[in-house]
Protein backbone atom coordinates (compact mmCIF):
# COMPACT_ATOMS: atom_id res chain seq x y z
CA UNK A 1 0.00 0.00 0.00
CA UNK A 2 1.22 3.61 -0.94
CA UNK A 3 1.40 5.58 2.49
CA UNK A 4 1.60 8.86 0.58
CA UNK A 5 -2.11 7.58 -1.23
CA UNK A 6 -4.72 10.01 -0.46
CA UNK A 7 -7.05 8.72 2.41
CA UNK A 8 -10.56 7.44 0.44
CA UNK A 9 -12.06 8.36 3.48
CA UNK A 10 -13.42 10.65 5.87
CA UNK A 11 -10.64 10.08 8.06
CA UNK A 12 -7.57 7.55 7.70
CA UNK A 13 -8.04 6.28 10.76
CA UNK A 14 -11.39 5.53 9.58
CA UNK A 15 -13.10 2.89 7.25
CA UNK A 16 -14.77 4.79 4.44
CA UNK A 17 -18.59 5.81 4.23
CA UNK A 18 -20.12 2.61 3.82
CA UNK A 19 -23.07 1.72 2.38
CA UNK A 20 -25.71 2.21 4.68
CA UNK A 21 -24.36 5.61 5.43
CA UNK A 22 -24.24 7.22 1.93
CA UNK A 23 -28.38 5.88 1.57
CA UNK A 24 -29.22 7.40 4.82
CA UNK A 25 -27.47 10.44 4.76
CA UNK A 26 -28.75 10.92 0.77
CA UNK A 27 -32.10 10.85 1.87
CA UNK A 28 -31.23 13.08 5.16
CA UNK A 29 -30.13 16.02 2.87
CA UNK A 30 -33.63 15.36 0.57
CA UNK A 31 -35.53 17.02 3.99
CA UNK A 32 -35.00 15.11 7.22
CA UNK A 33 -32.95 17.70 8.64
CA UNK A 34 -35.98 19.81 8.51
CA UNK A 35 -38.09 17.74 11.32
CA UNK A 36 -38.43 19.26 14.63
CA UNK A 37 -37.11 16.72 16.80
CA UNK A 38 -34.36 15.66 14.57
CA UNK A 39 -33.44 19.17 14.66
CA UNK A 40 -33.30 19.60 18.38
CA UNK A 41 -31.37 16.57 18.03
CA UNK A 42 -28.76 17.99 16.30
CA UNK A 43 -28.39 21.12 18.21
CA UNK A 44 -27.99 18.97 21.51
CA UNK A 45 -25.17 17.17 20.03
CA UNK A 46 -23.43 19.88 18.10
CA UNK A 47 -24.21 18.37 15.24
CA UNK A 48 -23.26 15.05 14.74
CA UNK A 49 -20.35 12.89 15.71
CA UNK A 50 -16.56 13.38 13.71
CA UNK A 51 -17.48 11.02 11.62
CA UNK A 52 -20.99 11.83 10.81
CA UNK A 53 -19.95 15.29 10.91
CA UNK A 54 -17.91 14.96 7.69
CA UNK A 55 -20.05 12.52 6.23
CA UNK A 56 -23.04 14.86 5.85
CA UNK A 57 -20.39 17.20 4.47
CA UNK A 58 -19.18 15.21 1.78
CA UNK A 59 -22.58 13.48 1.01
CA UNK A 60 -24.31 16.71 0.07
CA UNK A 61 -21.08 18.20 -1.19
CA UNK A 62 -20.85 15.31 -4.07
CA UNK A 63 -24.47 15.61 -5.07
CA UNK A 64 -25.02 19.34 -4.88
CA UNK A 65 -22.04 20.91 -4.83
CA UNK A 66 -23.29 24.42 -5.85
CA UNK A 67 -26.08 24.53 -3.02
CA UNK A 68 -24.68 22.78 0.14
CA UNK A 69 -27.65 23.98 1.39
CA UNK A 70 -28.74 21.59 4.57
CA UNK A 71 -25.21 21.88 6.18
CA UNK A 72 -25.48 25.80 6.18
CA UNK A 73 -28.92 25.80 7.50
CA UNK A 74 -27.63 23.24 10.30
CA UNK A 75 -24.02 25.15 10.80
CA UNK A 76 -25.39 28.45 10.78
CA UNK A 77 -28.19 27.87 13.37
CA UNK A 78 -25.24 26.01 15.55
CA UNK A 79 -23.21 28.98 15.64
CA UNK A 80 -25.99 31.42 15.99
CA UNK A 81 -26.38 29.16 19.31
CA UNK A 82 -22.90 30.10 20.15
CA UNK A 83 -23.02 33.71 20.19
CA UNK A 84 -26.74 33.29 21.74
CA UNK A 85 -24.58 32.08 24.62
CA UNK A 86 -21.51 34.50 24.15
CA UNK A 87 -24.25 37.45 23.95
CA UNK A 88 -26.47 36.54 27.10
CA UNK A 89 -23.70 34.50 29.57
CA UNK A 90 -21.13 35.83 28.10
CA UNK A 91 -17.01 33.62 27.96
CA UNK A 92 -15.57 35.30 30.86
CA UNK A 93 -14.00 34.82 34.44
CA UNK A 94 -17.04 35.76 36.15
CA UNK A 95 -19.35 32.57 34.44
CA UNK A 96 -19.04 29.81 36.51
CA UNK A 97 -16.93 27.06 34.96
CA UNK A 98 -19.80 24.95 35.14
CA UNK A 99 -22.21 26.95 33.22
CA UNK A 100 -20.00 27.18 30.38
CA UNK A 101 -19.36 23.55 30.71
CA UNK A 102 -23.07 22.69 30.68
CA UNK A 103 -23.74 24.75 27.34
CA UNK A 104 -20.13 23.49 25.47
CA UNK A 105 -20.86 19.86 26.13
CA UNK A 106 -22.83 17.83 24.23
CA UNK A 107 -25.61 15.95 25.21
CA UNK A 108 -27.84 13.11 23.76
CA UNK A 109 -26.23 10.84 21.45
CA UNK A 110 -25.12 11.73 17.69
CA UNK A 111 -28.27 11.06 15.79
CA UNK A 112 -26.76 8.87 12.96
CA UNK A 113 -24.58 6.71 15.35
CA UNK A 114 -28.25 6.66 17.35
CA UNK A 115 -29.81 5.41 14.38
CA UNK A 116 -27.31 2.08 13.77
CA UNK A 117 -25.54 3.50 10.86
CA UNK A 118 -21.91 3.34 10.84
CA UNK A 119 -18.61 1.82 8.89
CA UNK A 120 -20.12 -2.03 8.23
CA UNK A 121 -23.99 -0.39 7.64
CA UNK A 122 -25.58 -2.37 4.26
CA UNK A 123 -27.95 -0.03 2.28
CA UNK A 124 -29.95 -0.97 -0.76
CA UNK A 125 -29.12 2.39 -3.21
CA UNK A 126 -28.22 1.94 -6.46
CA UNK A 127 -24.01 1.16 -6.90
CA UNK A 128 -23.52 4.78 -8.64
CA UNK A 129 -25.30 7.05 -6.02
CA UNK A 130 -23.36 5.00 -3.34
CA UNK A 131 -20.09 5.74 -5.56
CA UNK A 132 -20.73 9.52 -5.83
CA UNK A 133 -21.83 9.88 -2.16
CA UNK A 134 -18.87 9.07 -1.12
CA UNK A 135 -16.34 10.57 -3.31
CA UNK A 136 -14.59 13.32 -1.59
CA UNK A 137 -13.96 15.26 -4.75
CA UNK A 138 -15.88 17.74 -4.26
CA UNK A 139 -16.07 18.37 -0.54
CA UNK A 140 -11.99 18.52 -1.70
CA UNK A 141 -12.40 21.61 -4.16
CA UNK A 142 -14.62 23.41 -1.57
CA UNK A 143 -12.08 23.31 0.61
CA UNK A 144 -9.22 24.19 -1.78
CA UNK A 145 -11.35 26.85 -3.24
CA UNK A 146 -12.13 28.70 0.29
CA UNK A 147 -9.04 27.83 2.19
CA UNK A 148 -8.91 31.41 3.38
CA UNK A 149 -12.20 30.89 5.60
CA UNK A 150 -11.41 27.74 7.24
CA UNK A 151 -7.38 28.22 8.03
CA UNK A 152 -7.16 30.28 10.31
CA UNK A 153 -10.00 28.80 13.20
CA UNK A 154 -7.84 24.99 12.50
CA UNK A 155 -7.24 23.93 16.34
CA UNK A 156 -3.82 23.39 17.36
CA UNK A 157 -4.63 21.11 19.34
CA UNK A 158 -6.17 19.14 16.81
CA UNK A 159 -4.01 19.53 14.57
CA UNK A 160 -1.12 18.94 16.52
CA UNK A 161 0.66 22.92 15.99
CA UNK A 162 0.51 25.92 17.94
CA UNK A 163 -2.06 27.69 16.44
CA UNK A 164 -4.12 29.10 19.17
CA UNK A 165 -7.66 28.61 17.69
CA UNK A 166 -9.76 25.71 19.83
CA UNK A 167 -12.86 23.41 18.44
CA UNK A 168 -15.43 23.11 20.82
CA UNK A 169 -14.32 19.69 22.28
CA UNK A 170 -10.53 21.21 22.81
CA UNK A 171 -12.22 24.24 24.38
CA UNK A 172 -14.34 21.91 27.14
CA UNK A 173 -11.04 20.22 27.77
CA UNK A 174 -9.05 23.80 28.37
CA UNK A 175 -11.81 24.62 30.63
CA UNK A 176 -11.93 21.36 32.46
CA UNK A 177 -8.17 22.14 33.13
CA UNK A 178 -7.91 26.06 33.52
CA UNK A 179 -11.33 27.42 34.08
CA UNK A 180 -13.19 29.86 31.30
CA UNK A 181 -10.45 32.13 31.79
CA UNK A 182 -8.54 30.72 28.93
CA UNK A 183 -11.44 30.17 26.82
CA UNK A 184 -12.00 34.09 26.55
CA UNK A 185 -9.61 34.10 23.52
CA UNK A 186 -11.93 32.11 21.70
CA UNK A 187 -14.42 34.40 22.03
CA UNK A 188 -14.19 36.52 18.89
CA UNK A 189 -13.38 33.60 16.53
CA UNK A 190 -16.49 31.96 17.19
CA UNK A 191 -18.20 35.51 16.53
CA UNK A 192 -15.95 35.54 13.33
CA UNK A 193 -17.07 32.17 12.20
CA UNK A 194 -20.92 33.10 12.99
CA UNK A 195 -20.86 36.18 11.05
CA UNK A 196 -19.68 34.53 7.96
CA UNK A 197 -21.87 31.65 8.48
CA UNK A 198 -24.53 34.27 8.72
CA UNK A 199 -23.67 35.55 5.29
CA UNK A 200 -23.13 32.37 3.73
CA UNK A 201 -26.96 31.41 4.61
CA UNK A 202 -27.92 34.52 3.30
CA UNK A 203 -26.26 33.91 -0.23
CA UNK A 204 -28.64 30.93 -0.65
CA UNK A 205 -31.66 33.59 -0.65
CA UNK A 206 -32.39 34.76 -4.30
CA UNK A 207 -32.11 38.27 -3.87
CA UNK A 208 -28.58 37.74 -1.62
CA UNK A 209 -27.74 35.73 -4.33
CA UNK A 210 -23.69 35.81 -5.45
CA UNK A 211 -23.47 37.81 -2.21
CA UNK A 212 -21.01 35.46 -0.49
CA UNK A 213 -17.61 35.32 -0.46
CA UNK A 214 -14.76 32.60 0.22
CA UNK A 215 -14.39 33.54 3.98
CA UNK A 216 -17.91 33.09 4.07
CA UNK A 217 -18.23 29.69 2.57
CA UNK A 218 -15.06 28.69 4.20
CA UNK A 219 -16.55 29.38 7.68
CA UNK A 220 -18.90 26.51 6.13
CA UNK A 221 -15.65 24.36 7.38
CA UNK A 222 -15.00 26.19 10.52
CA UNK A 223 -17.81 25.70 11.48
CA UNK A 224 -17.97 21.93 11.19
CA UNK A 225 -14.25 21.57 12.43
CA UNK A 226 -15.28 23.97 15.56
CA UNK A 227 -18.38 21.95 16.66
CA UNK A 228 -16.92 18.22 16.38
CA UNK A 229 -13.50 18.82 16.05
CA UNK A 230 -10.97 19.22 12.80
CA UNK A 231 -9.43 15.20 13.02
CA UNK A 232 -11.35 13.94 10.42
CA UNK A 233 -11.39 17.25 8.08
CA UNK A 234 -7.64 16.99 8.26
CA UNK A 235 -7.38 13.41 7.05
CA UNK A 236 -9.91 14.03 4.69
CA UNK A 237 -10.98 16.65 2.32
CA UNK A 238 -7.62 19.37 4.11
CA UNK A 239 -5.16 16.87 4.12
CA UNK A 240 -2.80 18.16 1.61
CA UNK A 241 -4.04 21.75 1.93
CA UNK A 242 -2.59 21.67 5.38
CA UNK A 243 -0.14 19.75 4.83
CA UNK A 244 1.29 21.74 2.04
CA UNK A 245 0.47 24.85 4.89
CA UNK A 246 2.31 23.55 7.11
CA UNK A 247 5.50 22.72 4.71
CA UNK A 248 5.56 26.47 4.13
CA UNK A 249 5.44 27.37 8.04
CA UNK A 250 7.74 24.75 9.17
CA UNK A 251 8.35 26.39 12.54
CA UNK A 252 4.94 26.49 13.66
CA UNK A 253 4.59 22.69 13.26
CA UNK A 254 7.43 21.46 14.65
CA UNK A 255 7.84 20.90 18.85
CA UNK A 256 3.98 20.61 18.85
CA UNK A 257 1.99 17.75 19.73
CA UNK A 258 -0.82 16.56 18.86
CA UNK A 259 -3.69 16.10 21.50
CA UNK A 260 -6.79 14.10 21.05
CA UNK A 261 -8.07 14.40 24.41
CA UNK A 262 -11.19 16.24 24.65
CA UNK A 263 -12.92 15.72 27.73
CA UNK A 264 -16.31 14.28 25.75
CA UNK A 265 -16.58 11.20 24.27
CA UNK A 266 -16.95 10.92 20.35
ZN1 LIG B 1 -22.22 9.51 14.40
ZN1 LIG C 1 -9.56 20.49 18.50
Amino acid sequence: MNPHARPESPSAAEPPLSDGEVDFLWWFIQGSLMDADVRARLHAHWGLCRRHSLAFFVVESSFRPHLIHGCTILYSELMQRAMRFLNDEGLHSLVPDRLALHFLRTSGPCHVCDLGYGPASAGNAPPERLAQGRDLTNATRFASENWAGCQPFICGRCAGNDSPSLCRPHLVAAIERDGSKGAVAQRERIRTIAAHMHRFDNSFRWEQRGTDTAEDRGALIAAIGWCSGWENLLAGPLHDLSNSAMRTQPERASGTQRDDSTGEPE
